[in-house]
């Protein structure tokens, strides 16, 4: 039931030209990610990609090799 205000649609299909845009997910706060859901705003992931949030992470889905390295420096850092 969410009614969500994004700029564009997420297309979920693989374009020909989208071959330089892998699909990855990011690490995101949290707290970010359940405000872009509802307020629609764009997030910022731990690598610095900027993006609404649309959907969530499927188990198995490559994650962003910036992000997961920045998190296990963060997590090191504890
Ligand atoms: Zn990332």
């Amino acid at each position: 039931m969410a009614t969500q205000t994004i700029e564009r649609p997420d297309v979920d299909t693989d374009t020909a030209d989208d071959t330089d845009r892998p699909k990855v997910f990011h690490y995101v706060k949290k707290d970010k990610i359940a405000e872009s859901a509802v307020m629609g705003t764009h997030v910022v992931a731990l690598c610095g990609e900027v993006f609404p949030v649309t959907r969530a992470a499927k188990p198995g889905s490559p994650v962003c090799p910036k992000c997961k390295k920045i998190y296990s420096r963060m997590k090191k850092g504890e």
